[in-house]
């Protein structure tokens, strides 16, 4: 029986997609099940099995005799090769996958499409890495050999947002795997179909039953089992700020390390001798990307003075150009993810209006999107202060901040002054101040002259402040995976 309800096009049976434990699709134990929506059309098209924590314990026990037999007798190059098998695979699919994903979160067919390249990529990167991973010999005193023994910790939990689950659950489950461990994953209650096909998919490319379970349900039901269970030996979370401190909390009650990737307010500093001509399509996409909804989201532009008013001239040019419609009509943007989140943007636009901030510009939503789907138009908002909740807070729309500086220090001070310290763009031809304000920025990652970097498989990523902890993504990933043993040797 397939995990899925076959979603290849746009036009699904109403079937239940089950859980995947042991390389099996089995139903939640009692049996209950959520809708699954389609955000371009605000209709139900499935049902999913609702997971709770009987379930979580059932794949956690699974994920554990995995460990303890065949997976973790599997040697690292073996474990390399079936992970490139899996990246092979999902080459393979990447196309009913991402209508999958696209109908499920309503993102715009190419941009579903990269997410399935980026996960293939992911399991190629870390496939390549397995066997590459290794301790290290240290000197000590006479008489003794000292050597560091990387281990995979055991059972690794994987908590994923609904918007990007494909990318987020290969840079985070490709990266254990490839370390040994065995592992839990509990997706968005809002998207877990593509990731339930990929199950499937690694099940064909050979990993042994209950090295990858997937337990779909409710945050507060299956997310907290997951976080709370003691059987678990490393938790992944992405997600919200107060989500992740819930989870950490209950990871802390019985020791377990966490690796927390939460929101952001990232800044784009632009400086006065900056190329705007190509620094302008960066900044836009930086917020439509997803519609808005990106933990990495370039959310807020400081822009020096001197040119402050040309560039929000030629941003709102180009945001009046931006589409937002149905995800199979692949136009700048798809719609929000779910009701809940358009509401969202909506309070946040009222608070706008109340304040009386400056709408700039706003895009349009097409005639022919359906009046159901959770649409927004992208907006820019100009000339907002920096203390204002807008400039502080994660919107996760596709709603543009624009902030004018006056200086090197105050752009700092500004961009610094949110709780959040994700990613931030800096746009300025001078080398040297490239250099001291990358330093001074605080924040996980600093883009000069480029935002985003095409996705960055190969890069460190994660956020320091309320932006979480820990890395995930490049080669660094793989010691969040493992722990380190020493072993003294006194032979004399
Ligand atoms: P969310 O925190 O509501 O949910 C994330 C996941 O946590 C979901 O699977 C959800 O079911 C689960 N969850 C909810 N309550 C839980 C609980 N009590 N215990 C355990 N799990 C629980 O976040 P969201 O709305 O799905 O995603 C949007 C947020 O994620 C944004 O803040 C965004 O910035 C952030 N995000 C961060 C990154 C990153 O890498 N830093 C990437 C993507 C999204």
């Amino acid at each position: 029986m397939s995990a899925l309800p076959v979603p290849a096009d746009a036009t699904l049976p109403a079937t239940t997609a089950q859980l995947f434990i042991d390389n099996e699709a089995v139903p939640a134990q009692t049996g209950q099940t959520l809708p699954v929506v389609d955000p371009s059309t605000g209709t139900v098209f499935g049902q999913i099995a609702r997971g709770q924590r009987d379930d979580v314990d059932r794949a956690v026990r699974s994920a554990r005799r995995a460990f303890d037999g065949p997976w973790g007798r599997t040697d690292a190059a073996q474990r390399g090769r079936l992970l490139l098998k899996l990246a092979q695979l999902v080459e393979r699919e990447r196309e009913p996958l991402a209508r999958i994903e696209s109908r499920d979160t309503g993102k715009p067919l190419r941009q579903a499409r990269a997410d399935a390249t980026a996960l293939a990529r992911y399991f190629e990167f870390y496939g390549g890495a397995a066997d590459k991973l290794h301790g290290q010999t240290l000197p000590y005193q006479e008489g003794y050999t000292v050597m560091t023994l990387r281990e995979p910790h055991g059972v690794t939990g994987h908590i994923v947002p609904w918007n990007y689950p494909m990318q987020i659950f290969g840079r985070s489950v490709g990266a254990s795997l490839a370390a040994g461990n065995a592992c839990v994953v509990k997706p968005a209650e809002d998207a877990c179909l593509s990731l339930l096909r990929i199950g499937e998919l690694a099940a064909e490319a050979g990993l042994p039953p209950g090295t990858l379970n997937i337990v779909p349900g409710l945050g507060a039901e299956a997310g907290q089992a997951l976080a709370e269970h003691p059987g678990v030996d490393h938790l992944s979370f992405t997600g919200s700020t107060d989500t992740g401190r819930r989870v950490a909390q209950a990871a802390a009650a019985h020791f377990c390390p966490v690796t927390l990737e939460l929101g952001g307010k990232s800044p784009q500093l632009v400086f006065a001798d900056a190329d705007l001509q190509a620094a302008m399509p960066v900044l836009v996409n930086a917020i439509i990307q997803n519609a808005g909804q990106t933990c990495s989201a370039g959310s807020r532009i400081l822009v020096e003075r001197s040119i402050y008013d040309a560039t929000v001239a030629q941003l709102a040019e180009r945001f009046a150009a931006l589409r937002a419609g149905p995800a199979s009509a692949d136009l700048d943007l798809g719609p929000l993810v779910t009701r809940k989140q358009q509401q969202r943007v909506w309070d946040f636009l009222s608070d706008a209006q109340a304040s009386d901030l400056r709408f700039a510009a706003q895009g349009q939503i097409v005639d022919h999107a359906p009046s159901e789907g959770f649409y927004q138009a992208p907006v820019l908002l100009a000339d907002v202060p920096i203390e204002h909740r807008l400039s502080q807070h994660e919107i996760f729309g596709p709603v543009l901040i624009v902030t004018p500086f006056d200086d090197e220090a105050q752009a700092l001070a500004f961009a610094n002054g949110t709780d959040y310290g994700l990613v931030a763009g800096v746009w300025t031809q001078d080398g040297a101040r490239q250099m001291r304000i990358a330093r001074r920025l605080q924040s996980g990652q600093v883009f000069i002259n480029n935002y985003g970097a095409g996705g960055g498989v190969e890069l460190p990523f994660g956020g320091v402040k309320h932006s979480g902890y820990g890395r995930e993504k490049g080669f660094e990933a793989l010691y969040a995976f493992t722990s380190l043993k020493t072993v003294a040797i006194r032979h004399g």
